[in-house]
């Protein structure tokens, strides 16, 4: 079958093609001259029990989108590398504040990336569009409030514009999600359609918190098992998840024993996603047919996809056209 996918939940950081990176970072010295492929390789399998250590693999995209050359061709190369899979819709978070290392300013690396997305769209039958994440950064949200809400307000600058909404990533437990509440308030009021991350790491409380932020979707959301009443209010609302199965074996699941199963069978509201295929190693087709192995039909997995182009941050026409690309498929 020639399935067509719709992917709302990857990171343009932690989804780059692992050769193309080694070569880019050969080419800008950010990897010592007689680093070996594999060696490089191993740099994105983190060592030990210590959960930041999954985070701490950021540092190695990280390094070669610094420029605005490498933040725009990693985009371009990602679009091209997921429209060959298939996909005909993604929403790719980026987090500018990342890449001011070298001295770009949040917008220019911002600017950067929807330029990658416009030459990739231009060249390749994909559709895509930018959620600008913001980050949990030290022990407190005030540590980055200043860079959180300079994203914020690019997200709003550019919405419309290969920008189409908001997320929070980063390590989920560092602080009480609460603390975000103000920045996603802000958010509400100028009708900036955002996800936040979730119940992957944290616990099911901070689903619930998210969805009293007003959070139009949520990432991952799996932890909310822990607790009857935010599956009850997640199956009330059909606030959808984006479930990340592959991502999740981190945390000592299997594909037969992955919370999605539950929460399929108690009637949440599921999409697919890859989240960050270089550490995954995996890509949605990858996605589909594990779980379609562990028993997952394939009417479901359409349902799916169908899931993802309603809970997509983009207008009912641009819905249409998808829902259009797929059954023409
Ligand atoms: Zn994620």
């Amino acid at each position: 079958m020639n399935r067509k996918f719709v992917d709302l939940h990857l990171h343009i950081d932690g989804s780059l093609n692992i050769a193309w990176m080694y070569e880019r970072a050969r080419k800008r010295k950010v990897i010592p001259d007689n680093m070996s492929f594999e060696d490089y390789y191993l740099t994105l399998i983190p060592s030990g029990e210590d959960i930041k250590a999954v985070f701490d693999r950021f540092d190695v995209p990280l390094a070669i989108m610094q420029r605005e050359e490498d933040i725009h061709d990693c985009c371009y190369e990602l679009l091209k590398e997921i429209s060959r899979d298939n996909v005909i819709y993604a929403e790719l978070r980026f987090a500018p504040q990342l890449h001011t290392r070298e001295g770009l300013s949040q917008e220019e690396a911002l600017r950067a990336a929807i330029k990658g997305v416009e030459d990739a769209m231009d060249d390749y039958p994909v559709t895509a569009n930018i959620l600008v994440a913001l980050m949990h950064q030290g022990d407190s949200a005030a540590v980055n409030y200043d860079e959180n809400m300079e994203s914020l307000l690019l997200c709003e600058k550019y919405l419309g514009h290969c920008v189409c909404g908001l997320d929070l990533a980063g390590f989920e437990n560092n602080c009480d999600l609460d603390e975000y509440a103000p920045l996603f308030k802000i958010a509400k009021e100028k009708e900036i359609p955002f996800t936040i991350h979730a119940g992957e790491m944290g616990n099911g409380e901070n689903v619930r918190k998210a969805l009293n932020m007003g959070a139009d979707r949520i990432g991952h959301g799996i932890n909310s098992i822990q607790d009857e009443t935010i599956v009850e209010e997640l199956v009330r609302t059909q606030i959808p998840l984006e479930i990340c199965v592959t991502s999740n074996l981190y945390f000592g699941f299997t594909y037969a024993s992955h919370p999605i199963h539950e929460l399929i069978r108690r009637g949440c509201k599921i999409t697919i996603c890859t989240d960050d295929m270089s550490f995954c190693l995996n890509n949605m087709a990858y996605e589909y047919n594990m779980l379609n192995k562990v028993g997952i039909s394939d009417e479901m997995l359409d349902q799916f996809t169908l899931n993802s182009i309603e809970a997509a941050f983009i207008s009912e026409a641009d819905k249409e056209v998808l829902r259009k690309q797929l059954k023409n498929a």
